[in-house]
């Protein structure tokens, strides 16, 4: 079973099937209306995979404002919704997803001291990792080759090279499925492998704003470039992908475990094992998220006969 994205359990959509573009301005102090899009917008575009058909309503949020009314907005309407970031850990599928679609473009960094950043949750992940680097704090070095937003790498605990992203966490600011703030605290937060405690959170609607404390370091800047180095030796960098997409399991390489299994270059439709690294798989043409998902079942049911051990997902399946 794919992991499937926390949604909110509204009824089907009632707007009605006219006009195909539509705003509403509620009480935002930002001057731009929030422009929702009806059954234009491909996920295809707002995902690393290249992969996933149309949503019926797509919205862009550029500020907290926006973020709470497009969520108030479509419980207004009894619309399903989901926040994304980059798209760099979700499959969507190719008949698309049946709801709104929000795109986080919350893109403000604040230095409230040094080492302490209070950052929009659509700021890029990547770009935050290389500037704290560059400013001399060590916590978010991993970050650099990420390339997904800080809300997307809160809510995956996204890490690499012995460090994550919840390590760094002092507080997190959600909007509750009821469209209020609330601010979570550290202590508040336990985080685990790829786990963070907003993948469980009934009431969560999104994830708007972050803030993180770095120590200073004078190494961490090395240690960033050997990382990305070390990125582009292993990893199939340019290629679409998403990632790894299986989880390591205790005591386990997933990747090892997949090119034991003989399964590196293995295709199925457009998509294909990458030789680089076995736990990439590539969308190498045209892929579709069926492709993918037999791919991954193929993987899943190989690596279970020879080795007998169970492979979890870490991409978030998008269904509509
Ligand atoms: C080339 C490549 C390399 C990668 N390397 C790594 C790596 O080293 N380590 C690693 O951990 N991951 C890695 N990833 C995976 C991915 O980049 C991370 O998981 C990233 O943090 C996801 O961020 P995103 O903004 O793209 O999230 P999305 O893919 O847009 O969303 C992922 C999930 O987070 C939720 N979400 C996103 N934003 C919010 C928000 N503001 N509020 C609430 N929920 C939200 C979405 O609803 C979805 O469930 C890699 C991906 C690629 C393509």
């Amino acid at each position: 079973m794919l992991l499937s994205l926390h949604q909110n359990p509204h009824l089907e959509p009632t707007i009605s099937r006219k006009p195909i573009h539509f705003s509403c301005s509620f009480k935002s102090p930002n001057k731009n209306k929030l422009q929702f899009i009806r059954e234009e917008k491909l996920l295809s575009d707002f995902c690393t995979w290249g992969i996933g058909g149309p949503c019926k309503y797509f919205v862009q949020v550029f500020d907290q404002h926006q973020l709470v009314s497009a969520i108030r907005f479509c419980n207004e309407e009894s619309m399903k919704y989901i926040v994304i970031g980059k798209g760099s850990n979700c499959l969507f599928d190719h008949l698309g997803f049946d709801g709104c679609v929000i795109l986080n473009r919350i893109e403000f960094v604040e230095r409230i001291e040094p080492g302490f950043y209070k950052v929009g949750s659509g700021y890029p992940f990547n770009r935050l990792g290389v500037q704290s680097v560059n400013e001399g704090f060590t916590g978010l070095e991993f970050g650099g080759g990420i390339p997904g937003t800080v809300g997307g790498a809160v809510y995956m605990n996204a890490g690499a090279n012995g460090q994550e992203s919840g390590d760094v966490v002092e507080s997190v600011e959600i909007i509750t499925t009821e469209g209020e703030y609330r601010v979570m605290d550290r202590s508040e937060l336990s985080f685990g492998y790829r786990l963070s405690p907003f993948q469980g959170m009934k009431d969560l609607a999104a994830i708007s704003c972050v803030t993180f404390r770095l120590k200073c370091s004078k190494s961490a800047r090395r240690r960033q470039q050997e990382y990305l180095e070390r990125r582009k030796l292993t990893q199939p960098v340019g290629e679409k992908s998403a990632g790894s997409v299986f989880r390591n399991p205790p005591g386990f390489s997933a990747a090892q475990l997949i090119e034991r299994s003989g399964l590196k270059g293995c295709k199925v439709g457009g998509a294909m094992i990458s030789n680089k690294h076995a736990n990439f798989f590539i969308n190498c043409g045209g892929a579709t998220s069926q492709d993918m998902i037999e791919l991954i079942g193929l993987v899943k049911g190989t690596v279970r006969d020879q080795f007998d051990v169970e492979l979890k997902e870490e991409i978030i399946y998008v269904h509509p």
